[in-house]
This record gives structure tokens, sequence and C-alpha cells, in this order.
């Protein structure tokens, strides 16, 4: 059973300092208390009560070769007795970008920044540079970060459909004016888009696998049709691969489905827990940024220690057959979820891909964008991972999973168990 003394106590204490007791919203409602972690190794972590858990929320996304991986620490560690950081050119940043140019079909150059949220702004940044253009669409149920032209329509109740709604208090109408959003997977929605706004719309972005609204896949051709009519229109098309990046292939989307957007975001899995992110693409965008027409800055972008745990995680994710476990794993858990659910009589589906999927109770159908996920029957998938978080299996909220490099069979053999038991518990 799960043990919550110490962290409800570090809980209060924290509220008392730190405002929410938390350091980003999405840990307010994490698991009864938000649990404080103590120590991690490999897909394991350790709290302060004294419980272990497997691993499969990775910190929400980052930790794809676990904690504690030897080659990751030492490059981090070499580093650290170089310098800590420079505010100047170093050759690191030189050897990740080739790296990534290598590794990322379609990748001609590639500008560094530092989280994902700032990653996007870049890419819009860099579209609206380039189109001299100010609109851009947007997807229900696509999370591109906390900043106010973004933010928007993530969570849409029915009578929100259609429209741009911001998500929180303190987000003013003029910055998400020209944030026009659009229901995903479906192209009519999106030329009609392009037909109500001629010569206005500098990009439409979107997460390739709408894994933040419930690891919704891509209809046939849909993607294929966004970057078209992109193409026709003028305007760029953006991959928010902050999550697909480097998880569901090591060249992300573009390897996976095999397609070529003008822009795509990296984050989360490219510096295996360490904060960097990256905007990359086609050549002739960013030369906005040599001629002037718009600029890019970050005291801490390209520096040395989250550089070199980037370079580090590529090195370890581009071993052969590193993909097809992590794929393999989370296929034998999707499967794991489907039959314990037809043994206990329980409606549900698994959507996404091996390393990252969500598992929705309560529908029988794929959903194929946010409007179908939110039909799920998310109590009874809170129950089955409450009781998951009691065998000590720790997934994220909403039916989440992330499967990372060090997940092996020893951790599938409990997960199994611990899945068929919590299916026959709620
Ligand atoms: N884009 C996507 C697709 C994301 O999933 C996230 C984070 N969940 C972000 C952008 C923002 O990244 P960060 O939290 O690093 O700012």
């Amino acid at each position: 059973m799960l043990k919550t003394e110490k962290s409800q106590l570090l809980y209060e204490q924290s509220c008392q300092s730190l405002a929410t007791g938390v350091s980003t919203g999405f840990r307010k409602n994490v698991t009864p208390v938000p649990i404080f972690m103590e120590r991690a190794d490999g897909p394991y972590f350790y709290d302060v009560d004294g419980n272990e858990w497997i691993d499969y929320g990775l910190a929400w996304g980052p930790l794809i070769v676990g904690n504690n991986h030897p080659r990751l620490t030492t490059a981090v560690t070499e580093q650290l007795a170089q310098a800590y950081t420079y505010g100047a050119q170093h050759s690191g940043e030189i050897e990740l970008a080739e790296k990534m140019v290598q590794h990322i079909p379609n990748i001609e150059r590639v500008v560094f920044s530092n989280t994902g949220t700032e990653a996007v702004q870049v890419a819009l940044r860099l579209a609206r540079g380039f189109t001299g253009r100010d609109k851009f669409v947007k997807f229900e149920g696509h999370y591109h970060g906390w900043n106010n032209n973004v933010l928007v329509s993530n969570h849409p109740a029915p009578q929100q459909f259609g429209r741009t709604v911001p998500d929180c208090g303190g987000q003013p109408e003029a910055e998400y004016s020209l944030t026009i959003t659009c229901p995903w997977n479906d192209l009519d929605a999106l030329a009609a888009i392009f037909r109500e706004n001629p010569g206005q719309i500098a990009a439409v972005i979107g997460e390739p696998i709408l894994v933040n609204g419930g690891s919704c896949m891509p209809r046939d051709g849909y993607l294929q049709g966004l970057i078209d009519l992109c193409r026709e229109h003028g305007a760029v098309s953006i991959f928010d691969e902050v999550i697909t990046g480097f998880r569901i292939a090591l060249g992300g989307a573009r390897e996976y489905f095999d397609l070529v957007p003008d822009l795509s975001t990296y984050a989360k899995a490219m510096a295996g827990g360490f904060s960097i992110s990256a905007v990359g693409g086609r050549a002739e965008i960013f030369e906005t940024l040599i001629d002037g027409r718009t600029s890019h800055f970050g005291t801490y972008n390209g520096n040395p220690i989250s550089v070199a745990a980037a370079s580090a995680t590529l090195d370890i994710l581009s071993e052969p057959g590193v993909y097809d476990g992590m794929h393999a794993h989370g296929n034998a858990i999707r499967k794991t979820v489907e039959e314990a659910g037809k043994r206990c009589v329980k409606k549900l589906i698994t959507t996404g891909t091996g390393s990252a999927f969500h598992v929705h109770f309560g529908l029988e159908e794929l959903p194929h964008n946010v409007r179908d996920v939110i039909q799920a029957d998310q109590e009874t998938g809170d129950r089955f991972r409450s009781n998951l978080l009691d065998r000590g299996i720790y997934n994220l909220p909403g039916g989440r999973w992330y499967i990372g490099a060090t997940h092996s069979d020893k951790e599938l053999e409990r997960v199994v168990r611990a899945i068929d038991e919590s299916m026959q518990a709620i």
C-alpha cells in the first residue's frame, strides 16, 4: 500500500513558502498528494516515504534513458569539470547540431533554446519573420507550452469547440487574438480556415501525434494534407515534436511517418532529463535570422552542460535496437491492459505508439481528437491508476504512459502482474 505521510508533511510545509506547494500546475493533481522524490536509478525512483516505483512517467517525457545512466552521467560530469557555462560559443554546439542534422530527416539547420515553451515561440517567430504574416493556427487539445498565444483551447468544453478560449486567468485577449483554433484530424476544417484568412496565416502548429490530448494518431494522409495545405497557402508547417522527438523514433515524427514539415521543435527526450530545446528545419527559413528579418536570443542557449547531456543522449539512442525495445515493451503493456480489460469486462481502448501511449476507459472506438477523448470515463481511469500506484507502478494522470530505453523484462514482469491485479480491483 502506498505510504504518503512524509510527502503529505512536506507538501504542507511547501505550501507555506512555495506558492501552490508545487512547481508546475501539472503536479498539483498527480497523485492523492504530490509525491516528494528522494533519488532515482535507471527506471526506478524512490520517494521520501520509502516507496519504490517503476517509473512510467519519465518526468513527463525527458528521462528516456532512465536516471543514473553511466554514459550520460560521465558526459555531464566531464563537462562540469571543464566549465558550467560560457555565454559564448563552444564546439559542443556544433557537434550536437551536426548530430541532429544527421539523425533527423530533412533537418538542414537548428537553433537551441532551453524549454519546449521557448522552442515553440522561436518556431512561431521564425514563421512570422519568414512569411511576414501574423496569424497562426493551432488545434484543440494540443499543448504547446504556457505562453498566452498558445495556452488556448487545450481542454475545451463542448460549448467552446471551434473557438479560441484561454486556459486560465491572466491571459489578455490581445495576446491570443492572432491564434486561430481548429479541430484536429479534420482537413476540411483547416482548409476552411485558410479560405477565410487569405494570405494571413504564417503557420500551422500541431503535435504530429496528439499525445497531450490522449495519444490520438493522425488519420491516414492527414499530416501530409496539413503540410500540403500550408505549402499551397504559403504558410509554414510546424510539427511540435517536444514529446515525439527522439521518442517515437530517433528522427521523431519525420522518420516515423516519413514526412517533411517546414519546422520541428524538440525538447524533453532530447537531453535525457537536462533542460534544452531546439527548432530544426528548412535552411531557407533560418535565413531570416541571418538577414535580420527576425532574431533569436537566450542567456542559456547552447549551454555546455545541457549540450553535453543531449549529445550523450543521442549517442545512446542511436544504438541499434533501442527503439524496437521501447516499442516492444510498450506494446506488451498495451496488450496486457487490453486483455485484462476484456477478462474483467471493462470497456477500454489504448492509443498511441509503443513508447508513448494512453489507456482510455469507456471508449470503444479509436478517438481521433480531443472531442472524442473527453468522452472517456476518467473516473475509472483514475481508479485504475491509483491501484497501480499502490502496487509501485508510476504512470501519469489521464492514462498516459511513457517507455524508456532502460525498461527491461524484469520491470515488464512486475507491471503485468500489477495491471492484472489493478484491473480486477476497480
Ligand atoms: N510542446 C509540447 C508538445 C509539450 O508536450 C510541451 C510540454 N509538455 C511543451 C511544448 C512545453 O514544453 P516545456 O514544458 O519544456 O516548456
